[in-house]
């Protein structure tokens, strides 16, 4: 935030915004922050406003599809532990380590961070969630299955829940807005890679937004950011899609962890295509990030 605010963003903290009617000139956002509410006219909006937003009331075609059987993300931070990392209420899970868990209806991810203290983030099936009594009885059962050390710590954490986590929203950009990140759609946490989506998308937006504010806005600059989401995010996601499937069959995902175990080397390209940066799209001018394959915004807006 300080960064942007560096270069010039105005930051209106704690409001809450709504996209408001369009006009030939821009569209209009409300910002409302307890009693106080002003409008503002953009020529171009970005709604980056995560899962669950509520950004668009004035676009009644704009709609949020909810993958049925979509699990339910958790997390929360378990304190240092007075007596240090291998306190037996915290367990044994040590440094530089991200410790994953795999039940039968969902996964827990541990790591510990510099300050001693564990970040539990998790998804589970919604109906075993309600059935185990919530997440932290939900975690605990995961934690059990999987053989990993009990964590009572995790009862009395403050947990904070998402709603549904597979979801994507059509359109992806109408007059004078762009949806990106989880607004636009999201799959699973397994592999870490949300933020990386937001980021590449937040990346991607700038050549489309500079030409939109240099030439104005037509129907066309959504079709081009439509598909120049679909090139930049779709195989990712198609990646995620498919390990969040294999984990949700005990068998397959035991297949895949002892073939692993054996042949550690089959999850190199995996790996490699998790970590490598997909800039399709993203240059920015002057950027020094390494040359990504230029193509997205088949026609530029006029
Ligand atoms: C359990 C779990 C673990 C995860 N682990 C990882 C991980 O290890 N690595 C990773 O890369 N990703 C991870 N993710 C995914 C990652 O958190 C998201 O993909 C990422 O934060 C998406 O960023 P975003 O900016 O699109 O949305 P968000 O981070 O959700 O930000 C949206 C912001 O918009 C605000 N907002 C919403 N509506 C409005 C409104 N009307 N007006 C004003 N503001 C509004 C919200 O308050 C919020 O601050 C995890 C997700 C879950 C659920």
């Amino acid at each position: 935030m300080a960064a942007a605010v560096a270069a010039g963003a105005t930051l209106v903290p704690e409001a809450m915004a709504q996209l408001g009617p369009a006009d030939p000139g821009g569209r209009a956002v409300q910002l409302r922050r307890g009693r106080e509410s002003a409008t503002v006219q953009a020529q171009l909006v970005l709604v980056a406003a995560g899962l669950a937003h509520r950004c668009l009331p004035e676009v009644p075609a704009a709609g949020t599809r909810i993958q049925p059987g979509s699990r339910i993300g958790a997390g929360c931070l378990l304190p240092v532990a007075t007596s240090g990392p291998q306190d037996p209420a915290n367990g044994a899970y040590g440094d530089g380590r991200l410790h994953m868990a795999i039940g039968r209806h969902g996964y827990v991810g541990l790591v510990r961070l510099e300050d001693g203290a564990i970040n539990v983030a998790a998804a589970f099936d919604g109906a075993a969630l309600a059935a185990a009594g919530g997440p932290a009885a939900a975690a605990a059962q995961v934690l059990h299955e999987a053989g990993f050390d009990p964590l009572p710590a995790l009862t009395p954490a403050a947990w904070q829940l998402t709603p549904a986590l597979t979801r994507s929203s059509r359109p992806l950009a109408g007059d004078r807005y762009l949806l990106l990140g989880d607004a636009a759609g999201y799959v699973e946490p397994f592999t870490g890679e949300g933020m990386g989506w937001a980021l590449m998308a937040a990346l991607s937006t700038t050549p489309l937004a500079l030409a939109a504010l240099d030439n104005g806005w037509d129907r066309q600059c959504a079709r081009d950011w439509s598909r120049s989401q679909a090139a930049l995010l779709a195989r990712r996601q198609r990646l995620c899609q498919a390990l969040a499937l294999v984990l949700r069959r005990p068998w397959t995902s035991r297949f895949v962890f002892d073939a692993l175990r054996r042949w550690p080397s089959l999850a190199d390209p995996l790996l490699a295509a998790l970590h490598r940066p997909n800039l399709h799209g993203a240059a920015l001018p002057g950027s020094a990030l390494p040359g990504p394959a230029q193509a997205p915004l088949s026609t530029p807006c006029p």
